[in-house]
């Protein structure tokens, strides 16, 4: 039982607000902390390699389509994960028995900023409901220095 990192205080101790934005809280819930603003964000359509936010605070972070697709925040989504236990980011489990079906990875056909806090895709799938606030991407940020604590959390 060697295995079990207990040094992890790996020197953010800033960002490590336990805001976790609630998916269905985007009128009622106004966030009084200073959210992350970003420094500038790039919507890589053409190439689909993603999305790459760079932070005022220095932080660079790059979110695939398909992870986005499926973290999208919109209560439809949501309560699919929710039935499924999937988190955001999860994408779909097979049911047991079922053949992988080749499915178009996710990709947006379009990008365009909500207001001054969020941005939203016109996925080819025909979605479009999920509005990713700077916050909700902040939280959700796929690299290995911000997923180490969250894992950690999680397994308490
Ligand atoms: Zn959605
Ligand atoms: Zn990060």
């Amino acid at each position: 039982m060697t295995g079990f990192a207990k040094s992890l205080d790996g020197g953010r101790p800033a960002s490590s607000r336990t805001a976790r934005a609630e998916p269905n809280g985007l009128c009622d819930t106004e966030i009084m902390a200073p959210a992350p603003d970003p420094k500038s964000v790039t919507v890589n359509l053409t190439t689909g390699t993603g999305v790459v936010i760079e932070w005022k605070d220095g932080h660079r972070s790059h979110y695939a389509f398909p992870f986005l697709r499926d973290a999208c925040p919109c209560a439809l989504c949501d309560d699919e994960r929710g039935k499924s236990g999937r988190k955001p980011g999860e994408p779909p489990k097979l049911a047991p028995g079922a053949l992988p079906m080749f499915k178009e990875a996710a990709r947006p056909l379009s990008a365009e900023p909500v207001g001054k806090y969020a941005i939203k895709f016109h996925w080819n799938d025909g979605h479009e409901l999920g509005i990713y606030s700077w916050q909700f991407l902040r939280d959700m940020c796929p690299c290995d220095q911000c997923k180490a604590p969250r894992t950690a959390a999680k397994t308490g």
